[in-house]
């Protein structure tokens, strides 16, 4: 059993695949411990009524698949051949061959590229009003973006913040007219349009915004305690190009966590485009695993 990633999904994945008595072997790929890595406050997985940092939630997942004798390689997948038996996944120069294989790649928040927003991610830069609008009650935050997804989230921010801006480089927002009605209504929200992020300030957590006018130029400085960053995602498919079928924006146009290729499953965020939580992500990595399970042991090895 390989498992391509190790986030939520994937060392959930790996969790179960082990202790189901499969030699499980996760390659981690950049990010070992996947996005919530990147946090410093998680506060909505069941289990840590405290809340709990991101990195020490993945070491716990990981902790845990290696209980049950998962194995890890550092190193990401470069190509893979779906359609060969066994299944064969490169590493570099590296081939590795699998009966059945779960595909937990996650998915990359679109960024700015402005300076400030990787020191400050998890610092005050963040990428999920409902994972953690409840930490800007009575505070100020920026919204960058103009389609639906900043619209609802700037909405469920305003729920706690004191105030929320939305700043977007078009000159409308793109947002569907009942949410954006809803967000223009709403007394806490304002808009700035034709203007772009340059800068985010802060030493240990956001400060600021430097702010420019595409229109006039006019460059200002606006505090703040929160960006969120709500410009888009980039799901990690780039290894599937030309293996499963991908649409324009590289998602995998399958059902859920099956592939529709013979012992090749899917989870976690790569294949959800509604809920991207880490409890969700577990419990695709969860069902892909259980999946795969009966798949082999369907197929017992001649
Ligand atoms: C800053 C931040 C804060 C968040 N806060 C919360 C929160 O408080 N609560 C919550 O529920 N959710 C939160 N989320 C969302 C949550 O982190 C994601 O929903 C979850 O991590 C998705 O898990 P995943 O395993 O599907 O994918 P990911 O976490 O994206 O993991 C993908 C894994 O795939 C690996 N990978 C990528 N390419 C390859 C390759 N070619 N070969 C091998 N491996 C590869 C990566 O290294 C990584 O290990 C947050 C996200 C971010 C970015």
């Amino acid at each position: 059993m390989i498992v391509l990633g190790a986030g939520p999904a994937g060392l959930t994945a790996a969790l179960y695949t082990a202790r189901g008595k499969l030699k499980t072997l996760v390659v981690n790929g950049p990010m070992v411990g996947g996005q919530i890595a990147l946090t410093l406050q998680v506060d909505n997985y069941p289990g840590f009524p405290d809340g709990v940092t991101g990195p020490e939630l993945s070491d716990r997942f990981k902790a845990h698949a290696e209980r049950f004798g998962a194995e890890f390689l550092d190193s990401e997948a470069t190509k893979i051949d779906l359609a060969s038996k066994p299944i064969r996944v490169w590493v570099g120069e590296k081939l590795l061959e699998t009966r059945a294989l779960i595909v937990a790649t996650g998915m990359n928040h679109k960024r700015l590229g402005v300076p400030g927003e990787n020191r400050l991610l998890g610092r005050g830069v963040f990428v999920c009003a409902t994972c953690d609008a409840i930490l800007y009650e009575d505070k100020r935050v920026v919204v960058v973006g103009g389609g639906d997804s900043a619209v609802q989230e700037a909405l469920d921010l305003a729920k706690y913040a004191t105030s929320v801006t939305v700043v977007h480089r078009r000159e409308g927002l793109r947002a569907c007219r009942c949410l954006a009605d809803r967000a223009l209504e709403d007394p806490k929200i304002s808009f700035l349009y034709d203007t772009v992020v340059e800068e985010i300030m802060g030493e240990k957590r956001v400060a600021s915004v430097r702010l420019r006018n595409l229109k006039t130029g006019e460059v200002r400085v606006e505090e703040t305690d929160g960006v969120l960053l709500a410009i888009g995602w980039d799901p990690n498919t780039s290894i599937l190009k030309g293996q499963l079928d991908l649409d324009e924006l590289g998602y995998v146009k399958s059902e859920g966590i099956n592939s529709g290729k013979p012992g090749v499953f899917l989870a976690g965020d790569l294949v959800d485009r509604k809920y991207r939580q880490v409890v969700t992500s577990c419990g695709s990595g969860c069902a892909a695993a259980l999946e795969a399970i009966r798949w082999l042991e369907e197929r017992p090895a001649q």
